[in-house]
């Protein structure tokens, strides 16, 4: 049903109900269809009595905090693919990135005006909402968190280097989500741990970010100095570093793309000294030398 607020909106810009709202029944299955439509692989609904009811996070950044009238949450999801995030820190990378919150931004959007359309009050919230990494320098949060967006709709879990792991794509997702005024039902969250505590991402992540063992649910982070290091890969136009995103042994994508032993990318400064050879490696030298700027560990200073 079109809301009287929609028409009053149209009526003022000259008549254009008949143009603009559409009538017509929105349901959930022709949301994910016109998601779908847009480019999400993955699309999640997650009712906002979901923020206060698990209480992971604070209430500053519960959906109503951005807008007080949400009901649902719908949240869309691309994959990165593995052997472009192998090759990080490099400029495919970074390209990676920038197409894949283009396009989750584009689709969030028109998802939005599709909803609006119709006459169900929708707002998108922007992929990187917090502006640039050097305001993350003094305000360590983005306003706010499609992790946790997708884990309540149902499309993975927060991991212990909290990211969003993903039985199909580990944690190589990466995530939007629009707000609206719409009660839909919630997707079921899945109730099987995907994370095996296996700490990779702490030994990995070159600026010590995480702290904390297996025994916690999620690690201590240090955000700044994560972002300290992004912005460093940013001079070079090869962030992000991702290392924590590529070291996680979940997901079917590592069968696909038939690499299911993360202990190589701990081996690679060996392999560079010459005491291995791995064409694996070697279409990572050659991703790194041709694009972007040289980084001192390339030159194995660091
Ligand atoms: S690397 Fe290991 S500990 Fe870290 S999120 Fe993945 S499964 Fe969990
Ligand atoms: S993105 Fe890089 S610096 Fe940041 S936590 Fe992950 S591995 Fe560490």
């Amino acid at each position: 049903m079109v809301s009287s607020f929609w028409a009053h909106a149209c009526e003022k810009l000259g008549g254009m109900d008949g143009d603009y709202l559409m009538q017509g029944h929105v349901t959930k299955e022709s949301i994910v269809e016109e998601a779908r439509r847009l480019g999400a692989e993955m699309v999640g609904f997650a009712p906002v009595e979901r923020w206060e009811r698990h209480g992971d996070l604070p209430e500053d950044f519960y959906p109503h905090s951005v807008w007080p009238l949400a009901k649902t949450v719908i949240v869309l999801g691309v994959p990165v693919w593995l052997p472009i995030v192998e090759s990080y820190p490099s400029q495919l990378g970074r390209e990676q990135y920038t197409v894949t919150n283009e396009l989750l931004d584009e689709a969030a959007y028109r998802l939005a005006a599709y909803l609006n359309r119709h006459g169900h009050g929708a707002i998108n919230i922007c992929r990187d909402g917090y502006g640039d990494s050097e305001i993350l320098l003094d305000n360590p949060a983005a306003i706010f968190s499609h992790v946790w967006a997708a884990h309540y709709a149902g499309l993975g879990q927060v991991g212990w280097n909290h990211t969003l792991l993903t039985k199909a794509h580990g944690p190589r997702v990466r995530l939007v989500s629009v707000l609206t005024a719409l009660e839909l039902a919630g997707d079921p969250m899945p109730g099987e741990e995907l994370c095996t505590r296996c700490l990779l991402c702490k030994k990995i992540c070159p600026a010590q970010a995480f702290t904390g063992d297996q025994q916690m649910r999620y690690a201590a982070m240090d955000k700044t100095a994560c972002t300290r290091n992004g912005r460093r890969l940013r001079q070079a136009f090869r962030n992000p570093c991702g290392f924590c995103v590529k070291v996680c042994p979940v997901g079917e994508d590592r069968k696909m793309f038939q690499s299911t032993n993360p202990q190589i990318y701990f081996k690679e400064g060996k392999d560079q000294a010459g005491q291995t050879e791995n064409p694996v490696y070697r279409s990572w030298r050659h991703i790194r030398r041709y694009g972007g700027k040289p980084l001192a560990e390339d030159r194995g200073e660091k």
